[in-house]
């Protein structure tokens, strides 16, 4: 039995401090094979948003309804 590595990617939101991921949890291990399928995956049902490079979790809070509202004022 052959053994090799692969490189995967998850999406990580982008939002200082969240550490919000999809796709790093053991028991579901999704993982993706380049970075645009990460982003496609959780922008398409996700609930995710795609700002210019930036990748924002669904998390609702003043930081993240910011990040995706820009000049939203809470
Ligand atoms: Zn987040």
């Amino acid at each position: 039995m052959a053994v090799q590595s692969k490189l995967v990617y998850i999406a990580a939101c982008d939002i200082p401090d969240c550490g919000t991921v999809h796709g790093e949890d053991p028991d579901w291990a999704y993982h993706f094979d380049s970075p645009e399928a990460a982003t496609a995956w959780v922008e398409d049902g996700g609930g995710w948003t795609v700002d210019g490079g930036r990748l924002i979790c669904p998390a609702a809070d003043r930081a993240h309804d910011q990040a995706r509202i820009p000049g939203l004022r809470l």
